[in-house]
């Protein structure tokens, strides 16, 4: 979420528009949401506001800051924006303006306005209505590359190539989670009677109760979710030590292990196309 302010380009203040692209989700009112908040974007201009996480008080500042992490998110590359498995249901080209922090990959804006809707071909068509009479002023595409041509994307001289082995990564952390996973399993005796599987447990351990404490002490955006990951993490390793009810400390990784596992065989569905339910509270 935040390889956008990573790296040396630092912020700079652009004058005109630039124009960005995002994954959207969509709900079924037909009003588009961003990935990871509840805020709905408006037809036209969009004007950021800074809502750090619970119980944080920063001073006030100018949208978006370098130290903050406020303000419209956009690509700058096709690629970029590929990333996310959303990215194959909804996009959309976004104009941004005012103050903008630019990255290796995207940048933030003060100001923002969807020029331009893509929905996948699984999207039915009463959905596609919706969104074309939330957001008369863009365009709706049915071609993701026509609407990339017609609209083309702002090139910064800041941005980078997007990473072209994303997979390996992905697979390195897969691999990474099955050893931890596995190391929980492992019972208590085995820990003990194998050096080498008693160091690495012991290591895993101890960085996992480190990432809490360093997620606890962090203000950054999703860092309470991060450690509750962390802590279900730990409840998992610890559980060897308690025998069956071990098995209570590990529920909450069962859990979301089947809630993955779910989510991706859904998405395996040739007609599949997720929209999220309405909520009337949804605002920036
Ligand atoms: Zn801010």
């Amino acid at each position: 979420m935040n390889g956008f302010s990573g790296g040396s380009p630092g912020s700079e203040l652009l004058v005109g528009e630039i124009r960005g692209l995002r994954t959207f989700r969509v709900d079924e009112s037909g009003r588009l949401l961003p990935l990871y908040s509840d805020g709905c974007w408006y037809d036209g201009p969009n004007t950021a506001v800074c809502s750090p996480p619970t119980g944080d008080r920063r001073a006030s500042h100018a949208v978006p800051a370098d130290d903050c992490e406020c303000g419209f998110y956009a690509y700058g590359s096709v690629e970029a924006a590929g990333r996310a498995r959303a990215a194959r249901y909804v996009q959309a080209v976004v104009s941004c303006w005012g103050g903008v922090v630019a990255g290796t990959q995207g940048l933030r804006a003060e100001y923002a306005r969807i020029d331009a809707i893509w929905l996948g071909a699984q999207a039915p068509p009463w959905l596609r209505q919706r969104v074309a009479g939330r957001y008369p002023s863009a365009r709706m595409f049915a071609d993701k590359q026509a609407m990339t041509a017609e609209y083309p994307l702002t090139d910064l001289h800041c941005y980078r190539a997007a990473d072209p082995t994303p997979w390996l990564s992905r697979s390195a952390a897969g691999v990474v989670l099955a050893l931890v996973l596995a190391l929980g399993l492992a019972p208590a005796g085995a820990l003990h009677a194998h050096h080498a599987l008693w160091i690495s447990w012991l290591a895993v351990t101890c960085a996992c109760a480190a990432t809490v404490l360093c997620l606890l002490g962090t203000r950054s955006t999703g860092h309470l979710s991060a450690a509750a990951v962390a802590v279900a993490v730990l409840a998992w390793l610890v559980a060897p030590w308690l025998g069956v009810a071990g098995w209570l400390l590990r529920l909450p990784v069962l859990r979301a292990l089947l809630v993955a596992a779910g989510g991706y065989l859904v998405a395996l569905l040739p007609r599949h196309f997720p929209v999220e339910a309405e909520r009337r509270d949804r605002h920036h």
